[in-house]
């Protein structure tokens, strides 16, 4: 099946941002077996949200950021957790949708590549999965957190790799973020789980 060219479009400047970042070319190909799927559009409030308050692009990411926009009423937005993870607040702000992998827009078994939108004041709590991952920054910022290294506020353009089930979190202050993500190695399939809390003494 031949992909809309909203779907072709967004698609292309995806490939070219992957490309154009030396952190992203060093941890995966780009997948070469991409296969369109008809997947039926489901919205959220990140829908709009992408769309009237994505946060500030830098001049590189601008073109994929007006791509995913357009995009966005086309796709399937998830959201994954539960309103007892995480509460009501954080999903009506949050969305992410798979634009390539096992179950994407674009089909690949070769890695994932989500796309991630969190608006201003949340906190997405310490998760970890199997796939190692590179987080890419398209718009706004945020403060992300890793175990065992300093917080790092980054901004578009900025990457940070996390390692196999080493847990990390985000937090976003005055600012939306919208992260572009890949995903290699085992359990491309599966969904991050929460991390337990550790009680503090
Ligand atoms: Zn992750």
């Amino acid at each position: 099946m031949t992909a809309p060219p909203v779907f072709e479009a967004a698609l292309a400047k995806a490939k070219a941002w992957h490309a154009a970042l030396p952190e992203a070319v060093a941890f995966c190909d780009w997948p070469d077996d991409l296969r369109y799927d008809d997947r039926t559009p489901y919205h959220l409030n990140a829908t709009n949200q992408l769309q009237t308050a994505p946060g500030a692009p830098s001049r590189a990411s601008a073109p994929l950021l007006s791509a995913l926009q357009a995009l966005a009423p086309h796709l399937e937005w998830r959201h994954t957790y539960t309103a007892d993870e995480v509460g009501q607040h954080f999903l009506d702000h949050f969305g992410w949708f798979e634009l390539a992998g096992p179950t994407g827009h674009f089909v690949t078994q070769k890695t994932r590549i989500t796309v991630g939108y969190w608006g201003s004041g949340l906190h997405y709590g310490r998760h970890h999965h199997d796939a190692e991952e590179l987080y890419t920054v398209v718009a706004g910022h945020g403060i992300f957190h890793l175990d065992d290294a300093s917080d790092l506020t980054l901004c578009a353009g900025h990457t940070r790799f996390h390692a196999s089930n080493r847990s990390h979190a985000l937090t976003t202050t005055d600012s939306p973020i919208l992260t572009l993500v890949f995903w290699r190695g085992d359990g491309l399939a599966e969904a991050p789980k929460m991390t337990a809390q550790e009680v503090s003494v």
